[in-house]
């Protein structure tokens, strides 16, 4: 297919444009809102076309558009590759507020694109296998899941993150939306239910969290407990779920690499899951997302997908706040 890029962003140029290219893909052009950078940024990463008009990159010959600018932007540029009908991929979170993500999913069923959201996670190996275990009740009925996603923010990545209150810095809006969704995927539920508390240790600014403890409760009765942060630089990501027959520890499954272990404990005792698919996750996103283009399947984590992580993320910010639990 041929792409163009929202966003002179640093997630495209490190992980979509190489996955783009693996994966066979043509990519066209890249919009910034600044000509200089947009220019820059198509000669680093050599790309033919560049502008700072998006409606001009809307109007090139392209099949789907990648978003990957600061979170504020997302909903808004979204819609308009809806309108310009191009199938899009939008970095997580889809959108700031359940509104506008609702309004992005309605539009593009209306408009008969394909909408995902770069929830890049699901596609790990790791997860696969997951999913396979818990598909084949190997634990049991599934009373607890934990994640642990409480890691070191990378000094290249210390910008608007930490300071951009208006743009959706924080980790609610970049962690936590991405642990709903890989729990939603491997738990097979939806969330009905959250409790959160979030901290400014001084990362980052005044109103931006840079800690945050969540805790769902699932539509299938299992309830899931939830650490984000961008202060702990040794710490390394882990998924725990635990059911009646069984108790699963997978560590280093929240990243953007394909590793990661598995650790199963039941009765026979206690067992490393092999896992041999170690493809690049973001290469099988846009795999799966090509096919679902030509009308097979459904991409990984779909807009629904997408709005949900919104929707979890939004009622975290409401319990935090109010100190109180959100139902849906
Ligand atoms: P960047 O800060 O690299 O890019 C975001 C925007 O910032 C760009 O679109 C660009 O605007 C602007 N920008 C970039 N460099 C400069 C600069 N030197 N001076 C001024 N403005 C600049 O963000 P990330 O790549 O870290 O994140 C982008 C999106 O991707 C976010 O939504 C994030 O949540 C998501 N993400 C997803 C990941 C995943 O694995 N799924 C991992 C990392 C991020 P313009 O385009 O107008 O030039």
């Amino acid at each position: 297919m041929r792409w163009a890029l929202i966003g002179a962003s640093d997630i495209a140029s490190t992980r979509l444009i190489p996955a783009l290219r693996l994966a066979g893909q043509e990519i066209v052009g890249v919009f910034s809102s600044s000509i200089s950078r947009a220019s820059n940024y198509a000669a680093t990463n050599d790309l033919t076309r560049h502008t700072d008009q998006l409606d001009e990159l809307l109007s090139w010959p392209v099949d789907a558009v990648y978003v990957s600018t600061t979170n504020d932007l997302h909903a808004a540029q979204t819609l308009a590759a809806i309108r310009a009908r191009k199938n899009i991929l939008c970095e997580k979170p889809l959108a700031t507020s359940v509104a506008m993500a609702s309004d992005i999913v309605d539009q593009s069923r209306a408009h008969g694109v394909i909408l995902a959201t770069n929830h890049h996670i699901r596609a790990s190996g790791v997860h696969e296998m997951i999913r396979r275990i818990v598909a084949e009740g190997r634990l049991g009925e599934l009373y607890l899941a934990r994640i642990n996603h409480a890691v070191g923010l990378s000094e290249r990545l210390r910008g608007w993150r930490l300071t951009g209150v208006s743009q959706g810095g924080g980790v609610v809006w970049d962690q936590v939306v991405h642990d709903v969704d890989i729990l939603r995927a491997d738990l097979q539920s939806d969330i009905v239910e959250v409790t959160a508390l979030t901290s400014t240790f001084g990362m980052a600014t005044a109103g931006i969290e840079d800690v945050s403890l969540c805790n769902f409760r699932f539509a299938n009765g299992v309830v899931a407990s939830t650490c984000q942060s961008y202060l702990v630089p040794f710490g390394r990501t882990s998924l725990e779920i635990h059911g009646s027959r069984g108790s699963l520890v997978a560590t280093d499954v929240l990243r953007q690499d394909p590793i990661g272990d598995i650790v199963l404990t039941d009765s026979s005792g206690t067992h490393g899951i092999p896992v041999e698919d170690r493809e690049n996750l973001y290469v099988k996103t846009i795999r799966r997302f090509e096919l679902a283009c030509q009308g097979i399947g459904q991409p990984y984590s779909t807009g629904e997908d997408g709005l949900e992580a919104v929707r979890a993320a939004a009622a975290v910010f409401v319990s935090a706040h109010e100190k109180s639990t959100v139902t849906f």
